[in-house]
């Protein structure tokens, strides 16, 4: 491959397979390194919003990904001390909810495949799995990076190298070994069950938000609806760094056992059979994400605290943005990788902050408890359908 018109990707999860969807376009030949030897991901869903779900269907993957995500019809807040229902925000009331783009949900796994596949059939994708990012060098030429399979080490030129390898970055590690995650005292625990287990009722398409003291839990259904993704948070001190963990279910069965928690929210905990935790890590804001011709992007940069459902979307609205900024550089009079990397983080910073600050905000406020919680719950009422949607306008209209 020409090193003038190769970029490198390291990570090949969300962020990294959508950047490398985006930098083909602009006309680039991309080489994403995978260490994992396949990618799977198990017992996990994710809530796409319209702002990533447009950049997604603008990459071409509607075909690939509308026939496994679920559109819900609303989002429920629900209180679980009382078990009722605080307020209903319609998604499917075009009266209400006017997004151009599906909010969907969406198993984790069939996302990721949705995007294997779409790379696969990209020439201009090179996707090598079982295969590490190492060490980058910068010379007059552009950059050389190192990467193993097994006990293989290779090297590549390319024009500029994207550390899309998650929290726990090696790239990001290698620019700023100083930036740390930090534990937030918070652990996730998510599992699937099946949605024959449970009354009707309970597993129409809709995401409920049980908010308890201390926890909350996220439901929502994913696979064609034939599962339902369960998501329980709840403060710990188990901390191991990783992507997650089997979890003991008499743990989070016995965070959620108290009278103040309604008898609906604890049978959808015992209803599921396997449990992963993550122990929940944020990469604090305010870091550089840039480097001369090496940029940061995802959970790499920006790592935050799941409760604004945003995670994901911020790393795919960060791939369209970097493909956009790169792509000017193949212009005559363009800018350089270095300034168009630049460039990229400067769009991005300020509303990437916004939504770490706004995750944070949704945490505090979902785990409210006594007088507090109740003055949460007539505001929301309050409020009404609308006025809480027009809430989250700022993060589903955007587009790159
Ligand atoms: C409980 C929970 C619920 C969530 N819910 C939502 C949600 O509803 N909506 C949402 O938008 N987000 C959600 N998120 C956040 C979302 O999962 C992440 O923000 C997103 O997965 C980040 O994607 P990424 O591509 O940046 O990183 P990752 O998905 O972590 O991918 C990084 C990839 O890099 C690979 N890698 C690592 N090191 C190397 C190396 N040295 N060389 C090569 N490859 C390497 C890894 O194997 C991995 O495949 C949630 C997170 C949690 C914990």
């Amino acid at each position: 491959m020409a090193a003038s018109r190769t970029i490198i990707v390291a990570g090949a999860g969300i962020g990294g397979l959508t950047a490398s969807l985006a930098l083909a376009r602009q006309g680039f030949r991309v080489i994403v390194l995978e260490k994992a030897e396949r990618l799977e991901e198990v017992g996990a869903g994710l809530q796409l919003s319209p702002n990533a779900s447009r950049v997604l269907i603008d990459l071409g993957l509607q075909p690939r990904l509308a026939p496994r995500a679920v559109t819900p019809d609303a989002i429920s807040l629900m209180s679980a001390r009382t078990g009722g229902e605080i307020s209903r925000l319609p998604l499917g009331d075009p009266g209400i909810f006017q997004a151009d783009a599906p909010y969907w949900v969406v198993h984790r796994a069939d996302l990721q495949a949705a995007l294997q596949a779409q790379v696969n059939d990209s020439p201009d994708i090179e996707l090598r799995l079982g295969c590490q990012f190492e060490d980058v060098g910068t010379h007059a030429k552009g950059l050389t990076v190192a990467q193993r399979s097994g006990t293989a080490r290779q090297q590549e030129l390319a024009v500029a190298l994207v550390g899309a390898d998650g929290i726990w970055s090696a790239v990001r590690h290698h620019l700023f070994p100083e930036v740390q995650p930090r534990f937030s005292g918070l652990i996730a625990w998510r599992g699937t069950l099946d949605a024959t287990q449970l009354p009707r009722e309970y597993t129409s398409r809709r995401v409920q938000l049980w908010m308890g003291p201390n926890a909350h839990l996220v439901a929502y259904p994913i696979s064609g609806a034939r599962q339902i993704n369960v998501v329980a948070v709840v403060p710990g001190t188990w901390n191991r760094p990783g992507w997650s963990a089997p979890g003991e279910a008499n743990d989070v069965k016995s965070a959620f056992a108290s009278a103040r928690w309604h008898a609906v929210p604890r049978m959808l905990i015992g209803a599921v059979d396997g449990w992963r935790k993550w122990a929940l890590f944020t990469v604090p804001d305010g870091g550089e994400w840039t480097d001369g011709a090496i940029a940061l992007l995802g959970d790499a940069a920006h790592a935050m605290l799941p409760f604004a459902a945003q995670g994901a979307g911020m790393a795919i609205e960060d791939a369209a943005v970097l493909a956009k900024c790169l792509g000017e550089t193949q212009s005559q009079g363009g800018p350089t990788v270095p300034a168009a990397l630049k460039r990229y983080a400067r769009l991005r910073r300020p509303r990437v902050a916004r939504v770490q600050r706004a995750a944070r905000q949704a945490g505090r406020i979902y785990h409210l408890s006594g007088p507090l919680a109740a003055a949460r719950d007539l505001v929301i009422k309050g409020m009404g359908a609308r006025r809480m949607l027009a809430r989250q306008d700022w993060i589903y209209d955007w587009r790159a």
